[in-house]
């Protein structure tokens, strides 16, 4: 009797064993899948296309200065990518002059390209916006933005790439 109550406590222990082992290597690779980039390169690999201050602001989530960056003041037809990646990120048509000293979108190409994520640095709560294809950083997104989205996304014109109309067709 004694023994059969071992045997059945050592059964149950083994099947938690055997649970807890088969589930954790499935829940790890789910919580690594939404922001899994799938153009990965070293630092130093990065370091070699990009320059320093797209460095600085793609791989080490700089900012670069107001006003006085590419972008901001820039109302092309055309569509931007990103600098690191050339995914598709921004069209010019969402493209607005916000004020803020940088170039400002209400909406992206596709939010499938992008990833949202909450930003608690420097003693602020933000959402960052990064390049869902390299996981560059690009900027970051506000609710104070025009209509029909409401959005603001504040992009690093360091982080994208201008592409005219013509070239595109
Ligand atoms: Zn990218």
């Amino acid at each position: 009797m004694k023994y059969n109550s071992l045997l059945l406590i050592f059964g149950i222990s083994l099947f938690f064993v055997f649970e807890a082992c088969s589930q954790t290597p499935k829940k790890m690779e789910k919580d690594k899948n939404p922001t899994k980039p799938s153009i990965v390169k070293t630092d130093e690999e990065w370091r070699k296309i990009l320059s320093p201050e797209a460095y600085h602001v793609l791989r080490e989530k700089g900012t670069e200065r107001p006003y006085v960056n590419e972008y901001d003041d820039h109302f092309e037809a055309g569509m931007y990518v990103c600098a690191a990646c050339q995914a598709p990120l921004f069209e010019s048509k969402a493209k607005y002059n916000s004020g803020c000293g940088w170039p400002a979108f209400y909406d992206a190409i596709d939010k499938s390209k992008i990833n949202e994520i909450s930003d608690f640095s420097h003693g602020m709560r933000r959402v960052e916006v990064t390049c869902k294809a390299c996981d560059g950083h690009l900027g970051h997104i506000f609710p104070d933005g025009p209509k029909p989205t409401g959005m603001r996304y504040c992009i690093n014109s360091v982080s994208i790439k201008f592409i005219p109309q013509e070239k595109k067709n």
